[in-house]
């Protein structure tokens, strides 16, 4: 019979990827606790129309990437793309933003119906980031920080850049998409297939085109940054000097626009050169006009998305996975015989008691000495407590040391915490 496999695009994280996935979490975990942001959680699958109102009708995501069915009672769901739609509206829900601000953030994985390839997937995962109720470029410096401050504890600091730009407000970037289909229309026939199409739908989507002819026309495009709204150019201005001060490099891009159409002022992405296409590992900026767009007060909102899966493999890439996350136990327990399997039950949950951290195995489904200290060799141990018919007549563990040369040792099993606390 035909074996059923995972769906293309989505993949299983086994145990050898486990570890590195959460060593990354608990980073991101430690940074973020460390800026007082909180959790949030909220269901993976969310009405369509939440996305529709806010990615946009026109954007790619919702063009074409969405898993998106009815369910048994007709309602048109969708799995979610992404978590800043979702954010809000739980937030919404539950009156998280009346007269107060938040600091959340969320973990977990999102869907979109792409092409895999390296470091694409379609269901890939994000750590989220969502600060509510502030508007000034203090919040987005704090965003920025606190990424910078994760790189910087996960050896990444090197190997990733920041690009900042500011899309201004609603009315300003308007006016310069009009200025924009303006110019490009004098060239229309030269501009590649997809942004002829984006022309009318989406023509900020442009600028960040692949196409090196389409690029080139670009050149001599009106600057985004040149019809920035006064407020938005101060905004921008003061996040610059706040970066400069913290020491915080950036490099301002004015074709850096967000695929989604939520963003305005501040966006910035953190880009590396050692992925390939997929460079960019985390991408954010304010969407001050979301909340009330999805039926909340106006509340000015920024954020982030950072792809775990880009994260991990930026790693890889750069040998930087720490050589401790191979190993899952400290101590292999052996015993031979029912009643030293007794005795080494009682003698493991005694040892997990005192000293919580170890990571003891006990072997288990029997075997001889021989066949049970080849298991202990091959676990990923240190020591091998042994208990066998002489050490069970004697009150005594013998000890094994699995990676060094030194001589094995009897010890009392009432001193064995004593002992073993120096030796793990
Ligand atoms: P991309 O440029 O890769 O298409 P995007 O602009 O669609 O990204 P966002 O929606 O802003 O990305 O998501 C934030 C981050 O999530 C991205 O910077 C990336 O690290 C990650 N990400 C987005 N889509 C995927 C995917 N299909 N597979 C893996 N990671 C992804
Ligand atoms: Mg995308």
């Amino acid at each position: 019979m035909k074996k059923i496999q995972a769906i293309r695009g989505m993949y299983d994280l086994l145990p050898e990827q486990t570890v590195l996935w959460q060593y990354v979490e608990a980073a991101a975990m430690e940074v973020l606790q460390s800026y007082g942001y909180r959790e949030i959680r909220f269901p993976v699958l969310e009405q369509t129309e939440l996305f529709k109102r806010s990615i946009g009708e026109v954007t790619d995501i919702v063009e074409k990437e969405m898993y998106t069915f009815e369910d048994r009672n007709g309602d048109s769901l969708t799995l979610r793309p992404e978590g800043t739609a979702c954010c809000v509206r739980a937030c919404e829900e539950h009156g998280l933003l009346y007269n107060q601000t938040q600091r959340l953030w969320y973990m977990g994985p999102m869907f979109r119906h792409e092409r895999p390839q390296k470091g694409r997937q379609r269901q890939f995962h994000q750590i989220g980031v969502e600060a509510f109720g502030m508007e000034g470029p203090d919040i987005d410096a704090e965003v920025i920080l606190l990424t910078a401050r994760l790189w910087r504890a996960l050896g990444l600091d090197a190997a990733v850049t920041l690009q900042l730009n500011s899309l201004g407000s609603n009315a300003a970037r308007a006016a310069y998409k009009d200025a924009l289909v303006d110019y490009l229309q004098s060239c229309r026939d030269q501009l590649d297939e997809d942004s002829q199409r984006r022309l009318e739908s989406n023509p900020l989507r442009i600028l960040d085109s692949k196409n090196e002819k389409t690029q080139a026309l670009l050149a001599d495009a009106p600057c985004l940054l040149d019809h920035l709204d006064d407020e938005s150019k101060q905004h921008f201005e003061r996040l610059q000097e706040l970066l400069n001060e913290s020491s915080v490099a950036f490099e301002v891009n004015p074709k850096l626009v967000r695929g989604l159409d939520y963003y305005n002022r501040t966006v910035f992405e953190w880009v590396t050169d050692k992925l390939g296409a997929q460079g960019t590992v985390c991408a954010g900026g304010r969407y001050d006009g979301l909340v009330e767009q999805l039926g909340g007060r106006a509340t000015p909102a920024v954020g982030f998305g950072l792809g775990m899966e880009r994260l991990v493999l930026l790693l890889e890439e750069l040998g930087l996975v720490p050589d401790a996350l191979e190993q899952n136990v400290d101590i292999y327990i052996v015993a031979v015989g029912d009643t030293a399997v007794n005795r080494a039950l009682q003698v493991s949950e005694v040892l997990r008691d005192e000293m919580p951290h170890w990571r003891l195995q006990m072997h288990c489904g029997g075997g001889s000495f021989k066949s049970q200290m080849k298991k202990a060799d091959k676990s990923t141990a240190t020591l091998a407590l042994i208990l066998g018919e002489d050490e069970l007549a004697n009150n005594v563990v013998s000890v094994k040391f699995l990676r060094e040369d030194k001589p094995q040792q009897q010890i009392a099993i009432a001193d064995l915490v004593g002992v073993l606390q120096t030796a793990v």
